[in-house]
């Protein structure tokens, strides 16, 4: 599995966040590691909105990175807002695409100036009625279609697999079918695409693959 998060330890975090974050804090107790406080979000030099957060640095998900919380109610707990009904975590990202786009593993303040200003300037613009800005995946399987033919290039999730597949191997040979379903060899079809995806690390090209995998199986 993937890890995106540079772990810190109690007093790198308290000293990175002390000039950008001054409003959050690090709380460490038995077993949890938290960083709480008013995220205030602003865009341009303007302030736009604050929402009261916790970064909890002992929970992650798939990528290795905290789990994040508005704790002051005042983002609704609904699939629309991009918040798990379950636990109340906020859906900051697609997993899928994170990892493609992201050049080296996160601290705490490049976590929260990247996907967490990210998600809660979304939230603000929702909230006066703007679109989300950022553009969004749509929400469970469509999503995941999306981000797979976004990122493999075919339209079709099954041809996705196949291309995930052959990438997934240590060697590529030109003169292998194509896995477009096409019939021609691969030096003959999308020998380009092919070598695109394949500079993404094994590691990711392998992550592409189990979550293309567990989306079939859904339907
Ligand atoms: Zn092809």
């Amino acid at each position: 599995m993937p890890d995106l998060w540079r772990g810190e330890s109690d007093a790198e975090i308290v000293a990175a966040l002390k000039a950008p974050y001054p409003s959050l804090r690090l709380v460490v107790t038995d077993g949890s590691r938290v960083v709480k406080g008013a995220l205030n979000v602003e865009h341009a030099g303007q302030f736009i909105a604050g929402y009261q957060i916790d970064v909890l640095l002992h929970v992650r998900d798939v990528l290795g990175l905290p789990t994040v919380r508005e704790v002051g109610g005042r983002i609704p707990r609904v699939p629309e807002r991009h918040v798990n009904t379950e636990d109340g975590s906020a859906c900051l990202y697609l997993p899928e695409d994170l990892l493609v786009r992201c050049k080296e593993p996160f601290g705490i303040v490049g976590f929260l100036d990247g996907p967490v200003r990210n998600f809660f300037l979304g939230q603000a613009c929702v909230e006066s009625g703007v679109p989300f800005p950022f553009g969004e995946w749509a929400h469970g399987a469509a999503g995941m279609k999306e981000m797979l033919s976004s990122v493999v290039g075919f339209e079709d999730v099954n041809t996705c697999v196949s291309f995930l597949e052959m990438l997934g191997g240590k060697v590529i040979k030109a003169h292998w079918l194509c896995p477009c379903g096409s019939r021609r060899p691969l030096r003959d079809c999308h020998d380009v695409r092919a070598r695109e995806l394949r500079r993404l690390p094994l590691s990711t090209r392998r992550f592409l693959l189990i979550r293309a995998r567990e989306h079939l199986r859904k339907g």
